[in-house]
């Protein structure tokens, strides 16, 4: 892979790289078209990294689908799939971490710092002009956004937007673990961020009022028992009082034993401006 990339460049070609998991659907093929527009040779790495996942985490049953994903990968015409071995990447011995400070995640203690550590492993080793990653993962992107930033990386990070469904549920590798009941109870994430958009929307602003719809929201589906739903700022992360800079709706949900995130970003039309744009 440094080989191929090394020879792009020599070439001053414009390299994209779209990291992945695998299971790849239209969301993971949204980033590639996107890269395509931007980039030549766009690079695809499918990498299910071991240390993004807890102890009682999927990672051995995390769907992983070879071959349909490298024929999916070859119909969008990506020129390079990097999918390297999980003892090539992290070799007997293995001690180095990257950790963002002040922006881990609560709720999967560990699970960024796998996450800052393999993105910093990939784009070292392909050293791409841009790498693209969806907002559908809102805290992934902007720790990975901070990181580019604060080690002088030299590759663009791209944000897109999250692919849905027609009913609102945001594409994922894990609604495959959804039986047909859980399939429509996933609904409800879309469902409570659309309640909230509708409040904002009506001049509701205090973060204390959008979280008691969040929760009669999501309270009202039997099978979702929320992990955390939260209006954080963009920026920090952290809960904000009152929606008056750019903020998340930030869902973490789990129906029966699939967790599943989902978020709204939201911000003024013009820095202070009452009236919001939202974004899902
Ligand atoms: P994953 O394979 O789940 O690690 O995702 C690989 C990349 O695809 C990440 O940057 C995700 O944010 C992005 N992604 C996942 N789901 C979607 C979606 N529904 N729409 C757009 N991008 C997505």
């Amino acid at each position: 892979m440094k080989e191929a990339a090394r020879q792009a460049r020599a070439e001053s070609r414009i390299i994209g790289l779209v990291p992945t998991m695998g299971a790849l659907h239209v969301g993971h093929l949204s980033l590639i078209e996107r890269a395509r527009r931007e980039c030549s040779p766009v690079i695809a790495s499918i990498f299910v990294n071991p240390k993004q996942f807890g102890p009682n985490e999927d990672f051995s049953k995390y769907p992983r689908t070879f071959e349909s994903d490298s024929e999916k990968l070859q119909d969008a015409g990506v020129d390079f799939l990097f999918a390297p071995e999980p003892r090539e990447i992290y070799p007997e011995g293995f001690a180095t971490y990257v950790n963002v400070d002040g922006l881990e995640g609560r709720s999967r203690p560990g699970h960024f710092r796998g996450v800052t550590t393999v993105v910093m492993k990939l784009l070292e080793i392909v050293q791409p002009n841009f790498a693209y990653f969806g907002r559908k993962d809102a805290q992934q992107s902007r720790l990975i956004t901070q990181m580019a930033r604060d080690l002088n990386l030299d590759t663009e990070i791209v944000v897109c937007p999250p692919v849905r469904e027609a009913d609102g549920l945001a594409l994922s590798s894990r609604n495959v673990y959804l039986n047909a009941e859980e399939r429509k109870a996933a609904i409800v994430l879309y469902r409570a961020l659309e309640a909230t958009r509708s409040e904002l929307a009506a001049g509701v602003r205090y973060a204390l009022q959008l979280q008691a719809v969040l929760q009669r929201t999501l309270g009202a589906e039997r099978r979702a028992r929320v992990d955390y739903a939260e209006i954080v700022d963009a920026e920090s992360f952290e809960p904000v009082v009152r929606v008056s800079k750019p903020c998340y709706v930030l869902l973490a949900v789990f129906i029966g034993k699939t967790r599943l995130i989902d978020n709204l970003y939201i911000e003024p039309k013009s820095p202070g401006s009452e009236d919001l744009v939202f974004h899902f």
